[in-house]
């Protein structure tokens, strides 16, 4: 069974979503909610909060621009961002030391993030550990 979106690593959650987007043996298939097509794994449970993204949400403000809220409170770094779409969090990737996005979502329950990497579309749901392409 093929479960591209499935796995621990932030890095190899992205590099697959990537790849079974690409790839035409992966069979994505595509979901069309409220304006945004959504590339879904067949073999991924269906995940009701990606699919309930809208652009609106995707495109939604950044409440810190400047980068992850907490590390910029706390004078630290990060290495990549992720934007939380139920509020606008900005929050540092699994791969920096303080992972807020993860932290965010622990103590906010907001399920569905995105990065906000130049170049990158992808999302990923939490509750579901479910990914999916813009
Ligand atoms: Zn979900
Ligand atoms: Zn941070
Ligand atoms: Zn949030």
């Amino acid at each position: 069974m093929i479960q591209p979106f499935a796995g621990t690593g932030e890095k190899k959650k992205v590099l697959l979503a990537l790849t079974a987007v690409v790839r035409g043996e992966r069979r994505t298939q595509f979901l069309v909610a409220t304006g945004v097509v959504i590339h879904q794994n067949r073999t991924m449970q269906s995940c009701p909060h990606l699919s309930a993204v809208t652009r609106a949400n995707f495109d939604r403000p950044q409440n810190t621009p400047d980068g992850c809220e907490e590390c910029l409170q706390m004078g630290d770094q990060w290495v990549h961002l992720r934007l939380c779409l139920e509020c606008g969090h900005v929050g540092c990737c699994d791969s920096s030391k303080n992972k807020h996005a993860t932290k965010h979502f622990h103590r906010s329950k907001h399920p569905v993030i995105r990065s906000i990497e130049p170049g990158e579309q992808w999302l990923w749901c939490y509750v579901d550990e479910a990914g999916a392409e813009m």
